[in-house]
């Protein structure tokens, strides 16, 4: 199998240090092994992204000096293949429609007998307000919310949800008592979108063939989620190697809004990519 890596930033505002970091990361790798790199654009959440940031990403990858196959796989161009996997998560009954909204959870989860309000990868988890809903008939409904029945979906895989840790070779494990509590009933088909960066990033990396999935480590926590939809779906696991995150001055971590740190400007005020190299320590 050829190693694959891949980058997949979403074209919502410019890239920044931490974003060359992660490339350039997932492109030495790649190359150090004779293997590939790909690129992919995550733009399924339409309502932000720009195709000018997407111009922008492409030049200033390749002013990086990364190289990658084209066509580039876009994630708005897949929305039958997520459909067709929320099919089948349907049609198994691993999925419930929910009207809640984000104030509608927030405050379920702060009602004074809750206790401290429980936060998991995606947020607060949720308590359950539409769970009346769980036992699905008829066909998928469109343009609601639905989210993933974690109790039945643990049930249902057979595989423990564990994954190796590349950059420090550990394993890690997760009971199905860690998911239940621990992440809930995630969304999986948002309304707005008709998918989820879950559901697509997994069905993506398994198109894409990707061998070592590089990205940062505010996605390590995301990761179990991603291995359970992976059994669920019948996917392969990938290697995972999350890296550090790149901080600014003050130790905050680096955000699209910080346009300050953005590549375009510090090549607009002259330094090379082996500047940007030296600076995210690489
Ligand atoms: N599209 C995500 C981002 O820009 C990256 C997702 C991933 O690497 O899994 O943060």
């Amino acid at each position: 199998m050829i190693l694959t890596t891949r980058f997949a930033p979403s074209p919502t505002g410019p890239l920044h240090l931490g974003h060359a970091y992660s490339a350039l990361l997932a492109y030495d790798l790649a190359h150090a092994a004779g293997g590939d790199f790909l690129l992919r654009i995550e733009d399924i959440d339409q309502s932000r992204a720009r195709p000018e940031w997407e111009a922008q990403i492409f030049d200033d990858l390749a002013w990086l000096g990364l190289h990658w196959p084209t066509p580039v796989m876009r994630q708005s161009d897949r929305m039958d293949v997520y459909e067709a996997a929320l099919d089948a998560l349907w049609a198994r009954g691993l999925l419930y429609s929910c009207t809640c909204t984000r104030a509608d959870i927030a405050a379920a989860t702060s009602a004074p007998q809750e206790g401290a309000p429980l936060l998991g990868p995606d947020g607060l988890i949720y308590p359950g307000t539409c769970r009346h809903n769980r036992t699905p008939t008829g066909p998928r409904p469109r343009g609601s919310a639905l989210r993933l029945d974690m109790e039945k979906a643990c049930a249902c895989v057979a595989r423990s949800v564990e994954f190796t840790e590349d950059s420090t070779n550990t394993r890690h494990a997760y009971s199905a008592t860690d998911l239940i509590e621990g992440v809930g009933d995630i969304v999986l088909a948002r309304r707005d979108m008709g998918t989820s960066y879950h559901l697509s990033v997994v069905l993506d990396d398994a198109a894409q063939s990707i061998t070592h999935v590089v990205r940062g480590a505010d996605l390590f926590d995301a990761t179990r989620i991603h291995i359970l939809l992976q059994h669920l779906l019948g996917l392969p696991t990938p290697l995972y190697h999350h890296h550090k995150l790149i901080r600014d001055n003050a130790g905050k971590r680096l955000a699209k809004r910080d346009d300050a740190r953005a590549i375009s400007l510090f090549r607009a005020e002259g330094l090379s990519p082996e500047d940007i190299r030296s600076r995210v320590g690489i």
